[in-house]
């Protein structure tokens, strides 16, 4: 089941070559219709053609949401980082990082097209197709993601039916029998909770596959979302930028589409490529069909995400295009006595299979500095079915087991109590992050 099986299944001398002559077309059109590369060129004295290859990418400088704030209104007079007319650009979107002060970012139908092929590719690749009826949970609005899968059902033959949110009545489940559903892992499990609640058993309501992303999350969470839905879950990775990235039936990582965007996996000073199998930053280029049109063009841009590639062999699907692992998000990941550790391996003690007798899966945390310097302590706040029923000890020593597997000095550092771990069981609706508006902030460093 391909979309675009020529592409898809390319031999992989062909695709690198391919891969090539678009980076060589992008860095011209970049030269010609970017004011930001434009002057970036001349004051760097760089001739655009002498930019031929994947190697030669580390010319370029890495851009990330700062050069991109800084190169747009009120900085600067104009958008440096759109690059075609107005009269070509279809929709502009905002897109918030870390910082909170928005990034602009144009599309032209042209991107639209593209990025819609990407989400049918996935589609087809998880076994949708014609005649599906799809749940969008994924909110429509300044991000691209439930729009691009509307426009990829389209070319599927596939129905989707545009909720935006988790939270739809459950006629809709009832009178239209979707197969398909989208949305977060903790808005799916959420819907579930209702529906076992409105007597709609998730297992026998039809859905045979659920779509999961926008956020990275715990292997154990998405095990314990396919046990309560009773099918098969599967992963995507997408951004306004491009990435779009999804798992296919194989479930062995997620394919890059490579002819489409070029993803290098950078050391974390960002001053180098790492071999495949190392964790690093994801730095992505946009990478455009010969003779074709982009609203907004980025090389080497820092997706402030990490990953590894997996595998560059051809997968047990027919794809050829590479695999990386779920991504993490570098703002989710923290240091404790000068060891990381991100927001899912808090998420993998949560989602601990014997946790989920008593747990609804949600959960946050705080981070606080002790009295002596280096001291830090975590505030685990668990939300609990039943709180009087909740076996916290239980609770506690698997959480606590799962989180410090492959963190031997963090454990260390637990032991000699200069991390302390405490839990605080919370009733339904009872966490903090029930009373703030927006994406949750599932851990807060408040040292
Ligand atoms: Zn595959």
């Amino acid at each position: 089941m391909f979309f675009n099986e020529r592409i898809e299944t390319m031999s992989r001398g062909e695709l690198d070559a391919l891969i090539e002559e678009r980076i060589r077309y992008t860095v011209k059109y970049a030269s010609e219709h970017s004011p930001f590369y434009r002057r970036w060129f001349r004051e760097q004295n760089i001739t655009p053609s002498e930019v031929r290859t994947h190697e030669d990418l580390r010319e370029l400088p890495v851009i990330s949401g700062k050069t991109i704030r800084e190169n747009q209104p009120p900085e600067s007079t104009d958008f440096q980082f759109k690059s075609v007319d107005w009269k070509d650009v279809f929709t502009l979107h905002e897109t918030t990082g870390t910082s909170g002060t928005p990034k602009a970012f144009f599309l032209a139908w042209e991107d639209w097209e593209r990025y819609a092929e990407k989400y049918a590719r996935i589609f087809m690749s998880q076994g949708f197709g014609p005649g599906d009826r799809v749940v969008v949970c994924a909110s429509y609005g300044m991000n691209v993601g439930a729009n691009t899968m509307t426009l990829a059902a389209r070319e599927i033959g596939m129905t989707i039916i545009p909720e935006g949110k988790c939270t739809f009545p459950l006629r809709i489940i009832k009178n239209y029998k979707p197969t398909g559903m989208v949305g977060s892992v903790f808005k799916l499990l959420g819907l579930a909770r209702q529906m076992i609640k409105e007597n709609i058993p998730p297992q026998e309501s039809g859905v045979r596959r659920l779509v999961v992303g926008g956020e990275s999350f715990a292997d154990e969470s998405r095990v314990y979302l396919a046990e309560v839905w009773g099918c098969e879950v599967y992963n995507t990775y997408g951004s306004t930028e491009g990435t779009m990235c999804g798992e296919c039936n194989d479930r062995s990582g997620l394919h890059v589409p490579e002819d489409l965007v070029h993803l290098d996996i950078y050391d974390p000073k960002l001053q180098d490529f790492l071999r495949d199998g190392e964790c690093g930053r994801i730095v992505l280029t946009t990478l455009l069909p010969a003779g074709r049109k982009c609203g907004t063009l980025l090389f080497n841009y820092d997706t402030e995400d990490t990953t590894l590639v997996v595998s560059r062999d051809r997968c047990a699907c027919g794809r050829t295009h590479i695999k990386i692992l779920n991504p993490q998000r570098e703002s989710e990941t923290f240091w404790v006595a000068e060891m990381p550790f991100n927001r899912v391996d808090v998420e993998r003690g949560v989602f601990q299979r014997e946790n989920m007798e008593y747990l609804t899966g949600e959960y946050e945390a705080f981070l606080y500095g002790g009295d002596d310097e280096g001291e830090t302590t975590m505030r685990v706040s668990i939300e609990c079915l039943d709180r009087e029923k909740c076996d916290r000890k239980a609770v506690e020593e698997n959480f606590l087991r799962a989180f410090f597997r492959y963190k031997p000095q963090l454990a260390k550092a637990y032991a000699n109590e200069i991390f302390k771990i405490i839990f605080n069981f919370a009733g339904l609706q009872d966490l903090e992050l029930y009373r703030i508006k927006g994406r949750p902030k599932r851990i807060v460093d408040r040292r």
